[in-house]
């Protein structure tokens, strides 16, 4: 870290507005602050705090229930602040709506020192203006109509209660040099900078003012945020000048691009952290893929569970250039840790509200590893995990294990390719004979017994194994057979193998 603000004892902050679901560059860009703070800042000695402020100002885009979405699933993706809106702190409130007089007093004092001026145009002039640019194909902009109104001018407008809103004055010569942590320097021209308002008619801060005046109140030492703020940093380096404060150092997070190019967005498919919850992503793989949709350690290494990031991301090794969101590496990753990273005891509970919700278990189970669906869904999961690319797959995999009643069967499934319908209907009459006194939990037993009984019947192991498999699980897939009919127990095997003699003998044997 080697910017100007960086002898600061490290603050920073992820800044997100209650719009609506938070988009996986916001869920990354929690990650790195968090990081930076807890991790980078903490091994260097230092307490490292990382805040999380709600910026709302903007009240005609604010969604219900969006403020206490974005806790949730921050604390379900392994993140926590120690200052906030839902929690307080010596900066407190942290929600921006409740922070109105101080970003007005920011504003008059701007106005006082002549840094800032009062606009009076009506939405109609201001449209207007654009329409005219357009037509002369000149940028968008405000055209600087108040910048210096005659002090009775405005007097005068003030007195008759026109609306206004307070617009910051840009200095038009010379430029502004951002200093971007992972960038370098970035140099601005001052003159294509726009007056950008400060403070609305309605008495609420722009985004602009809000950030500045928080960051600097709240002792914000590095900013890492969106790349899509850099147009306006200069607009807040000079800012920060305006009001004779020194501005945190700025790091722009890279972008994120969806897999065929361009900005990833929903048409591309799920961007917001809550649908990969929902898909059944775990948190420590969608952490781990995002850490390195960025951020590397040496190139070469992939996997890194929460601590490992804790102890070894560094700000200094963020790429700036774009990323590419990769659905199909997030989901080997998903994988992977499904299989190799967490504890069977652990995947168990994970399955449970995903079986709950197709009504397989008992919601109660949820939670509580002492429930007894918890029983008999840990050696359904033990024998599954490596089906499993997401929890979302868990009811179409366990399903047949949990289930009293399979769904009706595709007799076609039942009959092996080279079999016919009466043959297949003997087999399982025999097995039905043998089930009994087969002993399920010896597997090697199972299987002696069940090949035997296929050369008694004259058939290949296969042709009599296949409709054993689609009677008892319903799928023409399942994991290796006698282990799948010992977890499925002998009493219910008999139950689905008789079912299947029933559906064979309705319908199969018209159709063989
Ligand atoms: N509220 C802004 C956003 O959601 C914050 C940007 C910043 O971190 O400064 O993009």
């Amino acid at each position: 870290m080697s910017a100007p603000a960086s002898s600061r004892p490290v603050r920073v902050r992820f800044a997100p507005s209650p719009t609506g679901l938070l988009h996986v560059g916001g869920g990354r860009t929690a990650l790195f602050n968090w990081l930076l703070a807890h991790g980078q800042a903490k091994r260097m000695g230092q307490e490292g705090a990382f805040l999380l402020r709600i910026e709302d100002t903007d009240q005609s885009r604010l969604v219900a229930g969006a403020e206490q979405g974005i806790f949730d699933i921050l604390h379900w993706f392994g993140i926590d602040w120690d200052e906030g809106a839902d929690k307080g702190g010596p900066h407190a409130p942290y929600r921006q709506s409740e922070r109105l007089p101080m970003y007005r007093d920011a504003a008059e004092r701007l106005i006082a020192d002549g840094k800032a001026y009062r606009c009076f145009c009506t939405p109609e002039r201001l449209a207007q203006v654009r329409e005219q640019q357009q037509a002369r194909k000149e940028p968008p902009g405000y055209d600087r109509h108040c910048r210096d109104l005659p002090a009775g001018t405005v007097a005068a407008n003030l007195a008759a209660g026109m609306p206004h809103v307070i617009r910051f004055r840009m200095p038009r010569e010379g430029e502004t040099v951002v200093t971007d942590l992972l960038r370098g320097d970035m140099v601005f021209q001052n003159v294509n900078m726009e007056d950008l308002v400060l403070l609305k008619s309605d008495g609420f801060p722009t985004y602009h003012l809000a950030n500045v005046v928080d960051d600097h109140d709240m002792e914000i030492s590095h900013i890492l945020r969106g790349e899509e703020w850099i147009p306006t940093a200069p607009v807040h380096l000079r800012l920060y000048a305006a009001f004779g404060w020194d501005a945190p150092a700025l790091a722009h997070m890279p972008l994120i691009l969806a897999p065929g190019g361009g900005k990833l967005s929903k048409r591309h498919g799920s961007t917001a952290m809550e649908e990969f919850r929902s898909q059944g992503y775990l948190p420590e793989a969608l952490m781990n893929y995002l850490a390195l949709l960025g951020w590397s350690l040496d190139g070469e290494r992939e996997i890194f569970s929460r601590e490992d990031l804790l102890d070894l991301f560094t700000l200094e090794r963020v790429n700036p250039s774009p990323g590419t969101f990769d659905y199909a590496k997030l989901k080997w990753f998903n994988q992977y840790y499904i299989n190799h990273i967490i504890s069977l005891d652990d995947l168990t509970m994970r399955v449970l509200p995903f079986l709950a919700n197709a009504g397989m278990i008992d919601a109660a189970a949820i939670g509580n590893p002492d429930h007894p669906d918890v029983a008999r869904v840990r050696p359904a999961v033990a024998l599954l995990k490596d089906r499993l690319e997401t929890l979302a797959d868990a009811p179409e995999h366990l399903g047949c294990f949990l289930v009293d009643q399979l769904p009706p069967y595709d007799t076609a499934t039942l009959i092996p390719k080279k079999g016919t319908a009466e043959d297949t209907l003997a087999a399982l009459q025999a097995v039905a004979r043998v089930l009994p006194e087969v002993d399920l939990d010896d597997e090697a037993a199972a299987e002696a017994r069940f090949r035997a009984l296929a050369d008694e019947l004259g058939v290949k192991a296969g042709n009599l194994f296949m409709p054993i498999r689609v009677a008892v699980t319903g799928r023409t897939q399942s994991p290796g057979l006698f282990e799948t009919l010992r977890v499925i127990g002998t009493a219910r095997c008999g139950e689905r193998v008789q079912q299947a003699i029933l559906a064979l003998g309705e319908n199969g044997m018209a159709a063989g």
